[in-house]
């Protein structure tokens, strides 16, 4: 095996020469050194630094006078350099050449009138800190659109510059576009070469290789970048962070010459133990051998993602070709595969076929029959299962298992008939009572589920029944002369005359289908299974007080309520009607009661008869009004006086 290694392997020279400036401050004043940021990103470095005695900055504030702070390569804006001059701390200014010839070319050109407009990631410290520098605040695009949506005003002369790590192509294309948009523009080109030189020679080592190894944290977006340019150009690209993970790479057999680049925070000891690891001769033979090992359709193997187009998955499954699966086989969403699995995913896959030059694979199959698997053995257990009707037919509903559907019958569905649609998009409980895995066919039944809860619920509430006790209940039907209450497992009866004090007519005025009502057990017979309920609360009694609050004499005030022939009804209090008798409404004659009455008047009359027991008070009108005179006689002498 040939390994070449790309000459811009690694760290680019701004990053050399910001560890250098740190390791030999650190060096000097024999003493921890800070760095604004970290220096770089990768956690091994960090790591080693250090133990160098080099920190990076968590807090500024915590800086004390006479501390030595690194400024890293990405450079900082301008009042941070005055906060840590306030500060009295020593700087040691370590930002890249490249980038600080930015921060003079803002300054100068906004000095002479121009806005600034940076193309570049506004989070990146690099860019920010180049907007330390802005005299006025920049325009930050990445992509014509963001242009488009928040267009800079033509009026105003523009410099343009852009982040070291810009990609140029995008570059290009953005001044072509602002130049067709008639902006006065002063372009800098300041995308650092270093960048460009490491990408390019990436790209020509990709195409000359039968393999290439690309090393850089999986955060670092320039590894990223340098990984999916050699792709574009080399199936047989790996990304790995270092030397151990070089186990989980799978060279083919044929892969002679192998290139190797690293991006710009990866260091050289890293890189060097990677090539290193490579030419042990017992690693490729531990490869080559994996290589030619024998697989066959149902096998799971692990596969790791090569490359992924929104309709189609290429692995990398340790075999002497790779293997391929299609967006059904997939089985995820409905969304693009792009959108749902990133190269260097690993997930346990299916072999479906093994061809010459190319290897089915399923990730569908694989969860199916865990599924299956799973099912049998709630099915054996009689485990009560739960899913989400996302179904429902003419004659069951379809509950989904992961890939799976189950079907329950109607007649499974409850214990009582119900309409199968009002479970759609319910959660349900159920279990599995028969699967036919060779038909594809797996039957649920939530009825029995219901009934032994309803008999466990029964057993648990008949405990409580006892003359007297207080249980709150869910109406469940109602009749002209009753509603019937879900107790819990075991209905009771609750008749119009219990339904509180005052008189009922109507059932369906005083309770609703499927309310939660609270009941009392009025009582209870074990043999015959009945129950009788009341909502006569004895504590709610109107007439517990009524003797004298409506003693025979007393002036009362009420409501008229209704009509009879024979008189007026009329409430004094929530559950206490009392009776006006036609013919003590007035002392004239009265026909009908509506004559002289009308139903929700307030009025004032006398108590006539009040009887406790038969839960009867009568009153009088007639006998508040005045007498009057009856002979002529009496006119005259009433009239003399
Ligand atoms: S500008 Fe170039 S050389 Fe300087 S730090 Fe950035 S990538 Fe490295």
């Amino acid at each position: 095996m040939n390994i070449t290694i790309a000459k811009t392997a690694g760290f680019c020279f701004g990053v050399r020469n910001a560890i250098r400036v740190a390791q030999e401050e650190a060096k000097r004043r024999k003493g921890p050194v800070y760095t604004y940021g970290p220096l770089i990103h990768n956690r091994d470095v960090i790591g080693k630094l250090e133990g160098q005695q080099i920190f990076a900055l968590q807090d500024p504030t915590e800086l004390k006078a006479g501390d030595a702070v690194i400024i890293r390569a990405h450079g900082v804006g301008e009042a941070v350099y005055q906060k840590l001059e306030e500060a009295s701390v020593k700087i040691v200014d370590a930002t890249c050449p490249y980038v600080k010839k930015i921060h003079d070319i803002v300054r100068k050109q906004g000095e002479l009138g121009d806005r600034v407009i940076i193309l570049g990631d506004p989070q990146h410290p690099e860019v920010q800190g180049i907007e330390g520098w802005c005299l006025q605040k920049p325009y930050i695009y990445q992509t014509e659109e963001e242009i488009i949506s928040d267009a800079p005003p033509k009026e105003n002369r523009y410099t343009l510059v852009a982040q070291t790590t810009f990609d140029q192509y995008k570059f290009r294309k953005i001044v072509e576009f602002l130049d067709k948009m008639e902006y006065n523009l002063y372009v800098c080109p300041t995308i650092c070469t270093a960048t460009a030189q490491h990408q390019a020679e990436a790209l020509e080592l990709a195409k000359s290789s039968d393999a290439v190894i690309v090393i850089g944290g999986k955060h670092s977006s320039n590894t990223r970048k340098l990984y999916n340019l050699c792709l574009s150009e080399c199936a047989n690209t790996y990304y790995v962070e270092n030397a151990e993970e070089l186990s989980s790479v799978r060279l083919k057999p044929d892969a002679l010459a192998v290139g190797i680049t690293a991006g710009a925070s990866t260091p050289d000891y890293i890189i060097q133990e990677v090539v290193s690891k490579m030419s042990e001769s017992n690693i490729f033979e531990e490869m080559l051998n994996e290589s030619f090992k024998e697989i066959h359709s149902r096998d799971i193997v692990s596969g790791t993602v090569a490359q992924v187009t929104d309709n189609e998955i290429v692995f990398n499954i340790g075999y002497k070709c790779d293997g391929t699966m299609t967006k059904a086989e997939f089985g995820g969403s409905d969304a693009p595969l792009t959108e749902q699995v990133q190269v260097g995913d690993t997930m346990e896959v299916m072999v479906v076929k093994v061809g010459d030059s190319e290897v089915t694979l399923s990730r569908r199959r694989l969860v199916q029959d865990l599924a299956y698997a799973e099912l049998e053995n709630a099915m054996e257990n009689k485990e009560i299962l739960t899913g989400i009707v996302t179904e429902t037919l003419e004659n069951g509903v379809i509950v989904r298992h992961g890939d799976v559907k189950v079907f329950i019958p109607a007649s499974l569905c409850d214990v009582r008939r119900i309409d199968v649609k009002t479970l759609l998009n319910q959660e349900i409980e159920y279990r599995i009572i028969r699967l036919q895995r060779k038909r594809g066919r797996i039957m649920g039944d939530r009825r029995s589920v219901i009934a032994e809860k309803r008999a466990a619920l029964r057993e648990e509430t008949m405990q409580k029944l006892v003359e007297g006790a207080h249980l709150t209940g869910t109406v469940k039907n109602i009749t002209n002369y009753c509603a019937f209450i879900d107790l819990g497992g075991i209905d009771g009866m609750l008749h119009v005359s219990e339904m509180g004090w005052a008189t009922v007519r109507n059932p369906n005025r005083y309770v609703k289908t499927d309310e939660q009502i609270e009941v009392m057990v009025k009582s209870y017979d074990p043999e015959t299974q009945r129950i009788s309920l009341t909502t006569k609360f004895p504590e709610t009694n109107p007439w517990k007080d009524a003797a004298a609050k409506y003693a025979i004499g007393n002036i009362v005030t009420g409501k008229v309520v209704r009509f009879a022939d024979f008189g007026a009804f009329v409430e004094l209090q929530k559950g206490i009607d009392a009776l006006i008798h036609i013919s003590h409404l007035s002392r004239k004659f009265v026909k009908h009661p509506s004559e002289v009455l009308t139903i929700g008047q307030e009025i004032e009359a006398k108590v006539i008869d009040f009887d406790e027991e038969a839960k009867r008070i009568s009153l009088s009108m007639r006998e508040l009004e005045p007498e009057e005179p009856e002979t002529e006689e009496e006119i005259q002498t009433t009239e003399e006086e």
